[in-house]
């Protein structure tokens, strides 16, 4: 990469981080549904370590500190979202069982077998499932549980127009069976799986997104960056808007068998 787009990657890196740091989530979710998730993983002992990578200002962080007893090392690799998951996490309360970590999901400072659960919601593809799911395994204990969400072919064919999108922007996209195989092959009993619902995407990412883009364009003095930053997002949302019933968000829940 030649210095001017080295200058540009880093810069719209910073647009995108400025952006999303100020929203509640980072990607589709919802209480509800994590806690669904969580009811799949039986007999956490009380004083569970559990990590929660690529965390972002810790929509699912809060729901699990409220739900489970135990550690929580909540990972980003953007200090600012760090910063907004510290406040947050010390406005309720749960400072002394929640610390977040600034680090990369690709070379955590994790010691083998030292967690009882890993968590990752809509992250993982940072450094893709497959991958994920195989190097983070040696950092649970034996019978540890994981429980990610990853995007995923909800049908066998759809049309060319969303093959070719999600080719270009996460060519590790597949069904949920092919997801399944990949958890058994990494070395995980599936547990469960299941798909997000509407409202994780429209109600709790995509609606506060769109708000935001139009205060963040003034807030930006709309620079050309942040313009073509929204012209991505808008066109985001109406990938799903038109495309929702191919792709999704899946649950993924495992457990290290060995
Ligand atoms: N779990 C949150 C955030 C999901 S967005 C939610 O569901 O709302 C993905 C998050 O991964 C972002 O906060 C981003 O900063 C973080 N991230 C990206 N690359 C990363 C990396 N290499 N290591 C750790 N975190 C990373």
């Amino acid at each position: 990469m030649d210095e001017k787009h080295d200058l540009i990657a880093n810069f719209d890196l910073k647009i995108i981080c400025d952006f999303f740091r100020q929203l509640d989530r980072q990607g589709p979710g919802s209480e509800s549904e994590t806690l669904k998730a969580l009811g799949f993983i039986k007999g956490l002992p009380i004083n569970a370590k559990i990590a929660d990578i690529g965390c972002g200002t810790g929509g699912q962080t809060i729901t699990l500190a409220k739900n489970i007893s135990g550690k929580i090392t909540a990972v980003d690799l953007f200090p600012g979202m760090i910063e907004y998951l510290n406040n947050r996490v010390k406005h309720c309360g749960f400072e002394n069982r929640v610390s977040g970590l600034i680090a990369s999901m690709d070379s955590l400072p994790f010691s083998k077998n030292e967690f009882d659960l890993i968590w990752a919601e809509g992250s993982i593809y940072h450094i893709g499932f497959e991958r994920g799911l195989s190097e983070w395994r040696k950092f649970l204990k034996q019978n540890g549980f994981i429980a990610v969400t990853e995007v995923t072919w909800l049908t066998n064919n759809r049309p060319n127009k969303i093959e070719n999108y999600w080719n270009e922007n996460y060519p590790e996209i597949n069904t949920v069976s092919h997801k399944i195989k990949q958890m058994e092959q990494a070395g995980y009993i599936p547990l469960a799986t299941f798909v997000l619902p509407e409202s994780c995407w429209i109600d709790n990412f995509y609606k506060p997104m769109a708000d935001h883009l139009k205060d963040f364009i003034k807030q930006q003095n709309y620079s050309k960056s942040a313009q073509q930053f929204v012209i991505r997002q808008k066109e985001e949302i109406a990938y799903y808007e038109q495309y929702k019933k191919y792709f999704g968000y899946v649950f993924y829940i495992g457990q290290k068998y060995e």
